[in-house]
């Protein structure tokens, strides 16, 4: 399909969608490493989001309601993950801009933008045992098929394919940024909740293209 206001809005619910099934799961993965709040600071955030994107005007263009998901989770989430994610897609729909449609050099710009937006923040590196772990990666695979003259769904496919292994990669880390820091050598063998949460998120966003 084509990546319009319809797709954004999709995207958003699917990851509401997901957040919510998984809340249990991610908020387990912070038990090993983190607080153990990971799945609740999330589900809370989307779904505030999913109730706040009712009072958008159906032809708001993708950038709005991306900012709208920004804004949402930066007031609502209160946890390290609220304002990252919250920059990401601050910065991912700033570099959309107003467009009613996005190619596939809109979707590198916005992942870019976002992954970059995260790392200003965060300062975190990849192999750190964060988020960026799945997202760098995303924005790599997303800007090498998007040269190769992908369609805006393959681009997101191999984007999400990338922060799926991205994320699995962080198991044997050590953890050098966020709360898992704390554990050092304790932190080897189990997953960055947020490395998993961003994959998911990038996953929504290529179910959504796939109709
Ligand atoms: P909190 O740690 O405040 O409870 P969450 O549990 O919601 O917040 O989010 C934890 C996730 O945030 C980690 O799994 C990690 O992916 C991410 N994170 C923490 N600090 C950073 C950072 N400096 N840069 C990037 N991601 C980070
Ligand atoms: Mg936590
Ligand atoms: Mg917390």
């Amino acid at each position: 399909m084509t990546l319009d206001a319809t797709w954004a809005r999709d995207w958003i619910d699917r990851t509401a969608d997901v957040v919510e099934a998984e809340r249990h799961g991610l908020s387990e993965l912070d038990r090993q490493i983190g607080d153990g709040d990971h799945g609740e600071n999330l589900a809370r955030g989307f779904s505030a989001v999913r109730d706040r994107l009712g009072e958008l005007p159906p032809a708001a263009s993708p950038g709005a309601a991306l900012r709208l998901v920004a804004t949402t989770l930066i007031s609502t989430v209160g946890g390290a993950s609220g304002p990252l994610l919250g920059t990401a897609y601050l910065k991912g729909s700033a570099a959309i801009g107003e467009s009613a449609e996005l190619d596939s050099e809109a979707i590198v710009a916005f992942l870019t933008a976002a992954r970059d937006g995260v790392v200003l923040r965060g300062r975190a590196e990849v192999g750190d045992k964060t988020m960026v772990d799945a997202w760098t990666p995303a924005v790599d695979a997303a800007a090498a098929a998007a040269a190769d003259g992908a369609s805006p769904a393959r681009v997101l496919r191999a984007a999400a394919d990338a922060a799926a292994t991205g994320a699995a990669s962080t198991e044997p880390l050590v953890a050098r940024k966020g709360r898992a820091s704390y554990l050092g050598d304790r932190a080897i063998g189990h997953r960055d909740p947020g490395a998993q949460s961003s994959s998911l998120i990038i996953a929504a966003a290529a179910d959504a293209a796939d109709g």
